[in-house]
């Protein structure tokens, strides 16, 4: 289906004035302050939309969204949207959101090249080095689904280490990080019950999570 950029204007302003429709001062509210409760950390690939899949307007998610929904500890786009989130809007809940059947995901698994992405998809190859016991044991479709979750969890585990997050909770701020994954097939989010709201807890709560992929060989020490 190609859609000409004439028809995205038509598009908004069909949507613009039905959305005024509905709710008359909408816009005027809106571009005054926004005060979403939460954040949204997801995929850039465009079969995941934060506010479709999850019914919210503009105004109730603050979304980061990159190749394969990876925060990583020196990178100054995710970590300052995180903190202007978290110090600024207060948001409640951080949710990194992964997805099944992510490219990003494949190609780490595969060991594809893609381009400049490949230094990218390092964090989740290394991911998956980390939990390769867990995970070489499973056929190929369930290591990839495997994959996608870990690596969410991994994600809500290095916002829940980062700066950010640690300094919020020392001041006694609500705010918790947790981890879900999508299905294209059904359109459904999934929790992976990866809920992080506490200093004290995050280490134990990761490797409850982590622990839910076990190995093959019991006896492996790790
Ligand atoms: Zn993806």
């Amino acid at each position: 289906m190609s859609t000409e950029l004439p028809e995205l204007f038509a598009n908004n302003r069909r949507w613009a004035a039905a959305t005024e429709r509905r709710e008359p001062g909408f816009f005027t509210r809106l571009a005054q302050q926004q005060s979403p409760k939460y954040m949204w950390i997801g995929c850039a690939d465009s079969r995941v939309p934060a506010n479709e899949i999850t019914g919210l307007d503009p105004g109730e998610v603050f979304v980061h969204r990159n190749v394969a929904n990876v925060v990583v500890h020196s990178d100054l786009n995710a970590l300052s949207t995180i903190q202007f989130a978290v110090d600024s809007l207060k948001v409640r809940h951080i949710i990194i959101v992964g997805h099944y059947g992510c490219a990003g995901v494949r190609a780490a698994l595969s060991g594809t090249r893609v381009g400049l992405a490949d230094n990218w998809l390092r964090h989740v190859q290394d991911v998956r080095l980390r939990h390769r016991k867990r995970l070489q044991h499973m056929p190929p479709q369930q290591q990839e689904d495997a994959l996608c979750e870990m690596n969410v969890i991994e994600q809500v585990g290095n916002v829940a280490l980062s700066t950010v997050l640690q300094d919020a909770w020392t001041r006694g701020q609500q705010v918790a990080v947790h981890g879900w994954v999508y299905g294209l097939s059904d359109g459904l989010l999934k929790d992976l019950h990866v809920t992080m709201d506490d200093p004290e807890t995050v280490v134990a709560v990761f490797a409850a999570a982590i622990k839910r992929y076990p190995r093959v060989a019991a006896a492996d020490d790790e």
